[in-house]
């Protein structure tokens, strides 16, 4: 049995669970799909299944997922996007040619001929939310070991954290933690 390899995140957006495949960024970063195949793992996973993966197909996705992280993190800050990441994210939008399908049972589907038009769909959704054309705000991850950038579409729009389950419980664990050494009892973890 080789190593197990690191678990996808799963998000609802799908241009931030794809960043989100490189994840404890300012910590010890965790390489998500650390090989082609496990990036058409991901794909698969993600709806966008596709046969084959070259190096080079690869090294895109990667930049890709670099450069929506870049402007998504730059559009958090209020800071202008930079033109490299744009440049990126346009290249891959206009390079592939994802055509959206309607199922019978009232699903869209995607039909892609390989990893450019896959990557084309996740270019497109991170234009969606770049643009705020879709309802939410972008926002980093309050873990000063992640600072991932998450699409927030929650009601009051003060989601502090890429995941609750990962980044929010070790913080809310990191904080009870402190509390108890500080007063030498348990001290309720305070609010999320
Ligand atoms: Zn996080």
């Amino acid at each position: 049995m080789p190593d197990r390899l690191p678990e996808f995140r799963l998000g609802s957006v799908l241009s931030t669970s794809f960043t989100a495949t490189l994840t404890e960024r300012r910590g010890d970063p965790v390489e998500r799909i650390p090989t082609p195949q496990r990036l058409l793992d991901w794909l698969a996973v993600n709806g966008l299944p596709v046969g084959s993966c070259t190096t080079d197909e690869f090294t895109l996705a990667r930049q890709l997922r670099e450069a929506i992280h870049a402007a998504a993190t730059a559009r958090a800050s209020d800071h202008p996007l930079p033109p490299q990441a744009v440049r990126t994210i346009n290249d891959r939008t206009t390079q592939g040619r994802p055509a959206p399908v309607l199922t019978l049972d009232g699903r869209r589907e995607w039909r892609l001929d390989g990893v450019t038009d896959a990557l084309a769909v996740i270019a497109a959704d991170a234009i969606g939310i770049l643009t705020g054309e879709r309802e939410g705000r972008m926002a980093l991850c309050a873990s000063p070991t992640c600072r991932a950038a998450f699409f927030d579409t929650s009601r009051s729009r003060s989601r502090r954290w890429c995941e609750m389950n990962t980044c929010g419980n070790r913080q809310k664990k990191a904080r009870f933690l402190a509390n108890q050494r500080r007063t030498g009892g348990d001290t309720p973890a305070g609010d999320a």
